[in-house]
């Protein structure tokens, strides 16, 4: 063989290999006895977190929906650990269902997946020590501010023209602080206020941003898997019926769930 033919046949092993691997994928997703195949970041607490590394057993308000979800739809469901920042391009390419990952409903992502009905209604704060001296935002300008990659609180940090460190785990934000590597961190609101009722009780206080807007936390799905949004829509409209989606909500925020839009497409315009 001369140097083209090898390149060609190299060419053609690669592709027939990657059709496989999107024919399995997609396989798999229509496959209904196989378990749903869900995505997470779990240091978001307390929506998804495990007592350790090591453990499997997957915590929180949002891992207990998801469950419910599943359980309503007849599926068995299978968690995953990866980087928040992995989570989108990993339901793309369809190697994952579902992201259960605290995510933020905003257009661009809308452009990339499908959200299912938003369960929480959330915002971004600043996370700082008591003693840091920092009262607003402006108080971070000339700080390095530590986020999370690849999140609504990294965005709007890079937008104020902030000074970041960013970290791939919540949890490591939340660390940053106690080492005193970073003053403040930014991160979403019901995160920094669960921290403040646990080890963070004493030494740390939230800040609100005034020029955020709310943000609806919803699961992501693959841009084509209509039918699977259809079923977790559906399927979180009986939990809200029956009142067990209110019941988990109570449990975990302490407080009774707000109204909530039905669909995403009502907050994605
Ligand atoms: N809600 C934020 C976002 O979607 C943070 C999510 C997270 O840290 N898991 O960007």
């Amino acid at each position: 063989m001369n140097v083209k033919q090898i390149m060609t046949a190299v060419l053609a092993g690669v592709l027939s290999v990657s059709l496989l691997a999107g024919c399995g994928n997609k396989e798999k997703q229509a496959d209904k006895s196989q378990p749903l195949r869900v995505a997470t970041n779990a240091t978001f607490v307390p929506f998804e977190f495990k007592d350790n590394d090591q453990s499997e057993d997957y915590k929180g308000f949002e891992v207990e929906l998801m469950k419910a979800v599943a359980k309503e739809m007849g599926r068995d469901i299978q968690f995953n650990n990866i980087p928040f920042s992995g989570i989108i391009p990993i339901i793309q390419q369809g190697d994952m269902d579902i992201a259960v990952a605290g995510m933020t409903v905003t257009p661009e992502r809308a452009a990339k997946v499908r959200f299912a009905a938003p369960f929480y209604e959330s915002k971004l704060v600043i996370l700082t020590p008591k003693t840091s001296g920092i009262n607003s935002v402006d108080d971070l300008q000339g700080k390095q501010i530590a986020v999370q990659l690849g999140t609504t609180g990294a965005k709007y940090a890079e937008e104020k023209g902030l000074a970041i460190k960013q970290f791939d785990n919540n949890s490591e934000i939340i660390m940053e602080l106690g080492v005193g590597g970073s003053p403040a961190g930014i991160l979403d609101k019901p995160v920094a206020d669960y921290f403040l009722t646990q080890e963070g009780k004493d030494n740390y206080k939230v800040i609100e941003i005034p020029d955020t807007k709310s943000e609806y936390l919803a699961f992501a799905m693959n841009k084509n898997n209509e039918e699977l949004q259809k079923e977790v829509n559906a399927a979180m409209a009986k939990l809200k019926e029956n009142g067990e989606f209110q019941k988990l909500y109570k449990k975990w925020f302490n407080t009774e769930m707000p109204n909530l839009p039905a669909t995403t497409e009502e907050i994605v315009k």
